[in-house]
Order: C-alpha cells, then structure tokens, then sequence
C-alpha cells in the first residue's frame, strides 16, 4: 500500500481507503488532515442542531461567543489562581444571576457556575440535606415533587434521598399546591417545583406551593424549604413574566438552579446554583483546595472544567443586558406563539402550552384530538424524514397512556422556520391521514427525559 504524503489530494490518501478505526486502540497514526476528514464526514448523520425543537440548549451563538469560546480552550475554570480574571467573571455572573432572580443581597449571595443544571440541582439538593440533617434530621430523608426531570431521579438515587413525585391527577398536568401536603414530612428536607416542566413547558405554581408549605408549617411546625428547577425559566421570566412571583421574593425559595446554556443563550456547558443567603450553603460542602496555588473555595462535583462558558455567559448578560434579554425573549415567544396557532389550525390537535410568557417557556405542548387513524410517534418520525426533530413522548405513567408532542423554540428559530415547518407538518398530517401507521414508541425512537430503570454498563459502552 502507497504510504501518505502531504502533497496527496487528500482523497487520495490511503488513510480515507478504509473505514475509520472503531474497535480497539489503532496501532499507528495518520495526518491530522485525514484523521478530521474521518470525524468531520462521520459527523454529517448528525441531524442539524437548529431543526432539533426536542432539546432545550443552545443551538445558535454569534460569532463573538464563538471566539470567547475558542479563546478560552485552555481555560482551566477551577484554576482560579492562575486564571483569577476568569474567576472573576464567574462571580460577577453569579451575583448577576442572584440580582435577576432578586436575591435580598446579590454582593453576598454564594453561588457557582456549573456544567449545566443537572450539577446544579444535585448541588441544590445536596445542601437542602445537609441542612436537614443539621436541623437534627434522622432516617431517610425525602423530596417531593411534580413530574421531573431525571435528574432529580439521580439525585435521589445517587445520594440516598427518597424521591416523592405527586402523582398528575384529573386534568392536570403538573404538581398542584394542594397536593403536597400528603406527601410532606418531618424528614422532607425539600420540595422542587419544577419552573419550566420538561414534560409540557408549563410553570409549576411555586408561590401557591410555598404558601401551601406555610400552611403546613403553622398546623405541623415543620418549616420545608424549596428549590427551584428553572433549568429553562430562570431566564425567561424574570424578562417576559416579571411579575410572576418564582423566586427568591419568596422566603422559602433557599436555592434556584438554571441552565446557563438552555434560555440564557450561553454555549453548551454551562449551568447555575445560586442560595438565597450564605447560610444556606453548609460549610462542610464548601472545599478549599491549595494544590494549584493559593487557596480556594469550590463547591462542585467536578474539578477541572472548562472556563469558556462561564466566560460567554458573562458576555451574554453585558452584551444584551436586561432590555436585550427581553427584547430577544419576547421575540421567541412570538415565533412559539406562531407556531402553536398553525398547529390548532390543523383542526388535528389540543394544545397543552401554547406560548405564553406568564404560563410557561418558549415552547409548545399539543396532544392529538380525539381518535385519529395515526399517533404522534408516527407524525415524529414523518418529520424526521425532512431533518425536523420533534419529540413525541408518554407522560408519566400516572396519565394512563397519554402521549403528546413538543417543540422547544430558541434563539435563532425564526417566524420563517416555522412557516417551513408547518409546510411540512401539513405534507406528514396528509400522509398520515390516508395512510395509518401506528409506530410504537421505539419504533419512532421515542425520545424522553424521564429515566425508568438504570441502564445496564453495558448497553451504555459503545457499540463495536
Ligand atoms: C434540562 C433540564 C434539566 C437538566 O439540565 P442540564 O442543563 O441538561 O443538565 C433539569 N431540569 C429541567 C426542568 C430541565 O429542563
């Protein structure tokens, strides 16, 4: 075989004349030229991030985020001595964060960047047990909850605390204040509304919960906390719903987590755990560490990490500010709006969330109306066939076998995007209605947060 040299017409070379390695550790090198070529034309059966409307993150930065992001590659985030700029930014971003989420006093306020919301709840969920067990808590202590995410479902599982998810009853789709009270308990060391549900996109009523949890303080006296998952609302509201009473204007509220790459607009890798007051955060979790010179305090769950995010972030909130977050926003919700309208024009569907800034995220939730000769894992994966993603899934098993549809709307979705989609919707829905189809779940490769039994190791190792 003719060896590889530089000056080969790259698809000549010998190194694209077979398939890339995929089993064991490959014996020997290539040109980094072939060796990209080889990841970058796997990478083409990747579908296109900004038509997936299942995910919730960041599918769009402008250019600038995207050279912070290449300037700050070797940015080690926990290095904090060798990169204190980059320290800095991330604690200017956590007292922006506790600012916005009206924090009593955001100069003091602890709080730290993380790698996305699932560190951050697990943070969040951390210190509310360390609490209760310094309050004197023994047994096994509890959460309680609406329909989550899975990550609450891996901090149950991962640190020992019993999950309590209040079943959906009637026509409800979410954690109702006058549900908890039955699952409330000396050893519930939280309760977790979620503040942007995964499942719908609808807001949980958090004030209603806490003035639930009040009154169950002053017939009990045992006083619950309460964090809050706004992985997606935690920056929404506070620019289209400001008066939406969620956050830290609530006593009860101890601690917020959001992604800072889902509606905050920051890159991928980026996440936030705010408390409402020092206090809040126990000591023993705080770590001070000198191995890399100097000392610092973390509070994570991993060590190294990359700073970028936490240093786009900061250039999202001084970019756009309080009137550009609001103005970008409210832009998305309109394009959600536009889209739920034509959905219901179909006369084929009952829409759960349609859009609106004070009931939920930018995103919409439908069901199918009454009997059709199709479901909606067959209407998902018509779409596919078009590069549009859109997630079909159960609702929790407590809703019989209800399935419905969402898409998640974000930056850089536009009002044109969603006329080309609703072409295509309206292709699918003719289709379907003459020919029935009946996909199973699986069959479509259903897609859903919700985790219901570990995963062997096994089938999580890559296929060889
Ligand atoms: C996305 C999401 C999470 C997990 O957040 P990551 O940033 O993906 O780790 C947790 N809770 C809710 C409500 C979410 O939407």
């Amino acid at each position: 075989m003719p060896e590889d040299i530089e000056a080969d017409d790259l698809f000549a070379m010998a190194g694209l004349q077979h398939g890339a390695p995929r089993a064991g550790f490959p014996d020997k090198e290539m040109f980094a030229q072939v060796a990209y070529q080889l990841v970058h034309d796997e990478l083409l059966l990747d579908g296109v991030s900004r038509m997936n409307l299942a995910t919730f993150c960041t599918t769009w930065t402008d250019d600038y985020a995207r050279r912070l992001m290449a300037e700050s590659l070797d940015k080690n985030i926990v290095d904090k001595d060798e990169y204190p700029q980059t320290a800095e930014l991330e604690k200017r971003g956590v007292r922006m964060v506790a600012d916005l989420w009206n924090a009593p006093d955001p100069a003091t306020v602890l709080g730290t960047s993380t790698i996305g919301s699932s560190e951050a709840a697990m943070l969040g969920g951390l210190a509310a047990k360390f609490r209760w067990r310094a309050r004197g808590g023994q047994g096994t202590p509890n959460f309680v909850c609406g329909p989550v995410q899975v990550c609450w479902e891996k901090f149950a599982r991962y640190f020992d605390v019993e999950i309590r998810q209040v079943p959906l009853r009637g026509d409800h789709y979410m954690m109702r204040p006058e549900d908890i009270a039955a699952y409330c308990d000396a050893n519930t060391i939280m309760v977790v509304p979620t503040f942007g549900q995964t499942f719908t996109g609808l807001f949980e009523d958090v004030a209603g919960i806490s003035k639930a949890l009040d009154d169950i303080q002053a017939a009990t006296g045992v006083d619950i906390p309460i964090h809050v998952d706004a992985a997606s609302g935690g920056f929404l509201a506070p620019f289209c719903a400001p008066d939406l009473v969620w956050d830290f204007r609530l006593p009860r509220v101890k601690s917020i987590n959001a992604s800072g790459h889902k509606t905050g607009l920051a890159p991928l890798g980026a996440g936030w755990a705010i408390w409402r007051e020092p206090a809040d955060l126990p000591q023993e979790l705080i770590f001070n560490v000198d191995y890399l010179g100097g000392a610092m305090a973390t509070f994570n769950l991993n060590f190294s990490r990359p700073g970028g995010q936490a240093i786009t972030q900061y250039y999202d909130f001084i970019r756009l500010g309080r009137l550009g977050y609001t103005r970008v926003q409210s832009e998305i919700y309109r394009v959600a709006q536009y889209l739920a309208e034509g959905l219901e024009a179909t006369g084929l569907f009952d829409m759960i969330h349609g859009g609106d800034p004070n009931r939920g995220i930018t995103a919409v939730s439908w069901r199918l109306r009454g009997e059709q000769n199709f479901n909606l894992y067959d209407l998902s994966d018509r779409l596919r066939s078009r590069g549009w993603l859109i997630a079909a899934y159960p609702l929790p098993a407590d809703r019989g076998e209800e399935t419905i549809m969402r898409a998640v709307i974000r930056h850089g979705f536009t009002h044109d995007m969603v006329e080309l989609l609703l072409a295509d919707m309206d292709r699918c829905l003719t289709v379907l209605c003459k020919h029935a189809l009946g996909l199973s779940s699986a069959e479509a490769g259903g897609f859903t947060h919700s985790a219901t039994a570990a995963v062997p190791i096994e089938q999580v190792a890559p296929v060889r």
